[in-house]
C-alpha cells in the first residue's frame, strides 16, 4: 500500500516494524466543547485507515488520548486556558467538563461509525510518566528551567524543524498583534514541558512535581502516552494538518531525545474541512456538530459518505447545498442496493474479485476513498448477479462504514426501486444524444418534459441521476 507520509512528502510503501502489526497513535480531542465535523473529518479517515489496514490483514492496535488537562499550544494563546473555559462557561468543575464532553464525542464517533480506538488514555492519568520523561531530558540536557517552567531546548537538535521549512523569523510572536513573547525561552521555538508560572495562573488542576506544583505542557502527553502502550517504537501517527507543526514537531523532538533513536517513521496528515467563509471554528458563526446535521433532518452517515467522496488530502468545503447532495446520492445508492436483496442467485467468485481489485487499487493508492466510492457504483453497475454485487458491497462496507446493507434491508420494500417508466428513459436518452451533439435548447426541452411527467434528472460523476419528484 503507498500512503503519503508528511515526514518525507512522498508517497510511501506503507510499513511496519512487525509482520502484519501496525502500532497506530492519533492524537485525540481536547474535550472542553463538543467536536465540530472539521475535528471529526479527521478522525473519520483515520477511522478508514485503521479498517483498511486491517482488511489489508494486519492487526492494528490504536491509541488516543484525550486532551482533558490544558491545551497550550503557543505564546499565542491568549484568554483563558481552554478546558477552564469550558468550566467557567458551564459553571462545572473542569474534570466534570471532560467527562462531558469525552462522552459526547464517542457518542458523535459512534453516530459516524468510528471505531472507538483500543486504547483510550486522558492526559491527566499519566502525569508520573511525564514527570519521568521531563527529569530524563533535563539529566540529557535537552531541557532547562526558566522562571518556574520548564523547556524544551530545540537548539540542542541536529534537526527541530521535521514537516515544513519553517524559518525563525517566521515564528517572530511579537510581530501578531495582542501575543507577547515568553521572555524565559532561550529560542524562539523551544517549548514548555512543565508549567509552574504560567499567564493560565488560576489553572484548576495541578499536581506536584520535582518543580513545584503545576501542570505539563500539551505536548509531553502524545509522546508519554504513546510510549505507554507501544514501547518505544510507533508504526503510524496521525491527526489534523494544524497538528503537525508545532505539535507534533513537538512531539518528535521530545520523543527521540529521551529515546536517543527515531521514534515514529510514518506521518498521516487529514486536511481541513473549511465552512464556506474558511476556517471552521467552535467559536465563530454557526457551530456545526453532528447533532446540529440532525437537527436538519440529515443522517450522520450522509456525512460520512460526504467525506469519502473527497481525498483526506484535499481541503474540503462543507456548506448545506453540499451535505444535501451527499444525502440525496447516499439514499438513492441504499435504495439501489435494497433492490438486490430479494435476488435469490449466486455469487461469481471471479467476478467477485476483479471488482474488488479494483477497490484495492484505488485505496492502495493513498487510501483514495474517492475512487473507492466510484468502484462501488461501478459494483452496481456491473454485468454481474446481484449476489455478487452484494458480497462486494459488504466487502467495500467493511472499511468505508456506511451502513450500506443495513441500511438497505431497513428501507420498506415499497420505497425501494422507483420504477422509472419507460418513457421518461426514452426522453433521458434523447436528452443525451441533444447534449452529445450541443443541442443544448433541445436538451432543456427535454428536460421539462421529464419533469412534467414528475421526474428530475441531474448529471453526476457518476451519470445521469433520475429521481421521482417527491
Ligand atoms: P482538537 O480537539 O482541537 O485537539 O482537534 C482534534 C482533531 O481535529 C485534531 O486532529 C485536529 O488536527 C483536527 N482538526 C481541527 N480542526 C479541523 C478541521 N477544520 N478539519 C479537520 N480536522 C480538524
Ligand atoms: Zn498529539
Amino acid at each position: 500500500m503507498l500512503l503519503y507520509n508528511s515526514l518525507t512528502h512522498q508517497k510511501d510503501e506503507f510499513q511496519t516494524r512487525e509482520p502484519n502489526r501496525v502500532k497506530m497513535y492519533t492524537c485525540g480531542p481536547t474535550v472542553y466543547h463538543f467536536a465540530h465535523i472539521g475535528n471529526l473529518r479527521t478522525y473519520m479517515m483515520e477511522d478508514v485507515l485503521e479498517k483498511y489496514l486491517t482488511y489489508s490483514g494486519y492487526q492494528v492496535m490504536r491509541i488516543m488520548n484525550i486532551t482533558d488537562v490544558g491545551h497550550l499550544t503557543s505564546d499565542g494563546d491568549t484568554g483563558d486556558d481552554k478546558m477552564l473555559k469550558g468550566a467557567k462557561r458551564e459553571h462545572k468543575t473542569v474534570m466534570e467538563i471532560a467527562k462531558f464532553y469525552t462522552d459526547a464525542f464517542f457518542a458523535d464517533c459512534e453516530k459516524l461509525n468510528i471505531k472507538k480506538p483500543e486504547y483510550i488514555q486522558p492526559a491527566t492519568g499519566c502525569i508520573p510518566e511525564y514527570i519521568h520523561m521531563i527529569e530524563t531530558l533535563l539529566q540529557k540536557g535537552y531541557a532547562y528551567e526558566a522562571g518556574g517552567n520548564i523547556y524544551f531546548d530545540t537548539s540542542k537538535l541536529e534537526q527541530y524543524y521535521r514537516f515544513h521549512d519553517f524559518k525563525e523569523e517566521d515564528l517572530e510572536v511579537g510581530v501578531r498583534e495582542g501575543v507577547e513573547g515568553d521572555e524565559n525561552k532561550r529560542n524562539k521555538a523551544d517549548f514548555v514541558l512543565w508549567f509552574t508560572k504560567s499567564k493560565f495562573d488560576d489553572q484548576e488542576l495541578k499536581w506536584e512535581s520535582p518543580w513545584g506544583l503545576g501542570y505539563p505542557g500539551w505536548h509531553i502527553e502524545c509522546s508519554c502516552i504513546s510510549m505507554k502502550f507501544a514501547g518505544e517504537y510507533l508504526d503510524l501517527h496521525c491527526g489534523g494538518i494544524d497538528n503537525a507543526f508545532p505539535h507534533h514537531t513537538n512531539e518528535i523532538a521530545q520523543s527521540e531525545a529521551y529515546l536517543g533513536h527515531p521514534w515514529c517513521p510514518q506521518w498521516f496528515h487529514v486536511l481541513h474541512l473549511n465552512d464556506e467563509t474558511g476556517k471552521m471554528s467552535k467559536s465563530k458563526g454557526e457551530f456545526l456538530t453532528v447533532s446540529l446535521l440532525e437537527q436538519k433532518g440529515f443522517s450522520p452517515l450522509a456525512y460520512r459518505f460526504f467525506c469519502m467522496q473527497s481525498h483526506y488530502r484535499k481541503t474540503l468545503v462543507f456548506s448545506w447545498e453540499n451535505l444535501k447532495n451527499a444525502q440525496t446520492a447516499y439514499d438513492k445508492l441504499i435504495a439501489k442496493i435494497r433492490t438486490l436483496l430479494d435476488t435469490q442467485d449466486a455469487v461469481d467468485d471471479a467476478k467477485k474479485a476483479e471488482l474488488l481489485g479494483a477497490f484495492t487499487a484505488a485505496m492502495d493508492n493513498d487510501l483514495n476513498t474517492a475512487q473507492a466510492i466510484t468502484v462501488l457504483y461501478d459494483v452496481l453497475k456491473a454485468d454481474t448477479t446481484a449476489a455478487t454485487k452484494l458480497a462486494c458491497v459488504a466487502e467495500i462496507d467493511r472499511v468505508l462504514s456506511l451502513n450500506l446493507i443495513e441500511n438497505a434491508k431497513a428501507l420498506g420494500a415499497e420505497d425501494a426501486a422507483q420504477e422509472i417508466p419507460a418513457e421518461v428513459l426514452a426522453l433521458v436518452e434523447q436528452r443525451k444524444e441533444a447534449r452529445k451533439a450541443k443541442d443544448f435548447a433541445q436538451a432543456d426541452a427535454l428536460r421539462d418534459q421529464i419533469a412534467a411527467l414528475g421526474w428530475q434528472i441531474r448529471e453526476t460523476r457518476q451519470g445521469t441521476e433520475i429521481t421521482k419528484i417527491s
